[in-house]
């Protein structure tokens, strides 16, 4: 599993819709949307690191190795 070069927590690369690859973190959270809804899901890792700051952009968070 890919883990972040900045905080060391391991985190799994989501492809959006976009076409995009989101680093996330690797741990399931639940939410709760404005409408109540509870979804289970994973939080994207520039939310919650530490270290995100120092990176210019989510992109260079942690090589391309992961899937
Ligand atoms: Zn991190």
């Amino acid at each position: 599993m890919p883990k972040c070069k900045g905080c060391q927590a391991e985190i799994i690369w989501i492809k959006t819709v976009n076409g995009k690859n989101m680093p996330c973190n690797a741990e399931k959270t639940t939410i709760v949307t404005e409408s109540g809804e509870t979804i289970v899901g994973h939080i994207p890792h520039w939310s919650t690191c530490p270290q995100f700051k120092n990176f210019k952009r989510g992109s260079d968070l942690v090589p391309k190795e992961g899937k």
